[in-house]
């Protein structure tokens, strides 16, 4: 198999030097194993903490592991008669060509739907949507809900299950094209620019009754913005801060997070942190029941952003990170 591991910890946005590319042979999958030929490799945002040595939700990688990473695979070989050679699944094999995976770690594709879709809008992103609106967004009918990275896998699904729930969705994207997607494709009430200079006045435009869920994808100056329009008894499910993952310090300036607490007591506002793990193994399931439906007909819609080849990973996930994906960004491994 061809691999990319991590040779370096990042500091800041990562180089081509905190990466390596390895050949190894793989060894002969055994009873309860299968021979993996990766077709779609998953590229996500978590994985900058992954790199990374600091305390997080999840264990970082040593130096010298390969980058992990959800796969779409094709069975070569398995040890395993509940997986034949030339089953589609979804696994998890990183940034590799072929791997030997545990058979209990994959699942066999749903065929009404295109592959890809289970790393996506049908898949961990799709789903962290759903939790977190479920659990904790909660939104209900006439309410507004606002989010960021609206045009991506989870931002899309945010806001297309605001509408579900009866809401006005409001979506926040950066450049003019991603504002365009958010009503034309994605079924947003309003899209707003994060980089434009009017950026706040947008943001009052398109929340005139104030704002009942801000699902938090990214932090920073849309964080600041949208907490000067929460209304009483709101709720703000915090998923991601993409504005900081690549941070090496704290921003200059006051400390405000006294300033953040009292808007919080203010308005009796749910600020609640989670990641989608916490919810997988009770409500996957439902997830997978209810959406698989809508977007096999077309109702729930979803934007995928695939770059051809693991040679142009890197750069796909250094574009990541700054906002150069239009949609879910999938690497297409192998045809
Ligand atoms: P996306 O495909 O939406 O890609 C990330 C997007 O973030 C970029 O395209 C860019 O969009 C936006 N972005 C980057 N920097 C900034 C910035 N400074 N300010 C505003 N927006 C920025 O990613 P996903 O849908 O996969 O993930 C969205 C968020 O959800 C991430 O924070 C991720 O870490 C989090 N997440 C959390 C999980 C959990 O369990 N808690 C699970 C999965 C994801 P644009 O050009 O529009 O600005």
């Amino acid at each position: 198999t061809t691999r990319i591991v991590l040779a370096e910890r990042p500091v800041g946005e990562p180089k081509d030097s905190d990466f390596r590319v390895e050949t190894v042979e793989l060894p002969e999958p055994a009873s309860d194993e299968a021979l993996l030929e990766t077709l779609y490799l998953s590229l996500d945002p978590y994985m900058r903490g992954r790199m990374s040595a600091g305390k997080s939700y999840a264990t970082p990688l040593e130096i010298g592991d390969t980058m992990v990473g959800a796969t779409v695979s094709r069975v070569m070989t398995s040890g395993d008669d509940k997986f034949a050679p030339g089953d589609l699944v979804l696994g998890y094999s990183g940034w590799q060509t072929y791997a030997i995976a545990k058979t209990a770690h994959l699942r066999t594709l749903d065929p009404s739907t295109s592959p890809t879709t289970a790393l996506g809008v049908l898949g961990m992103p799709g789903f962290t949507a759903y939790a977190g609106m479920r659990n904790i967004g909660k939104p209900k009918e006439g309410e507004t809900v606002v989010v960021a990275a609206a045009t991506g896998p989870v931002g899309s699904m945010v806001g297309q299950l605001a509408k579900l729930a009866g809401a006005r969705a409001v979506g926040i994207a950066g450049g003019p094209e991603k504002v365009r997607i958010l009503t034309e494709e994605l079924g947003f009430d309003a899209g707003i620019d994060h980089r434009a200079e009017d950026f706040t006045e947008q943001l009052a435009a398109a929340t005139p009754d104030g704002i009942d869920v801000y699902f938090e994808n990214v932090g920073g100056k849309v964080l600041n913005a949208v907490v000067r329009r929460m209304n009483l008894y709101s709720r703000m499910p915090v998923c991601g801060l993409i504005a900081d993952y690549n941070a090496t310090a704290l921003p200059d300036g006051h400390d405000r997070m006294g300033w953040f607490m009292r808007q919080i007591l203010n308005q009796s506002m749910l600020v609640r942190g989670f990641i989608q793990g916490e919810f997988a193994p009770t409500q996957m399931n439902d997830f997978l029941t209810e959406i698989t439906p809508l977007v096999a007909e077309g109702k729930i819609r979803y934007r995928e952003d695939v770059v051809d080849g693991l040679d142009n990973a890197i750069e796909a996930f250094r574009g990541l990170l700054t906002g150069r994906n239009l949609g879910k960004l999938v690497i297409k491994v192998s045809d």
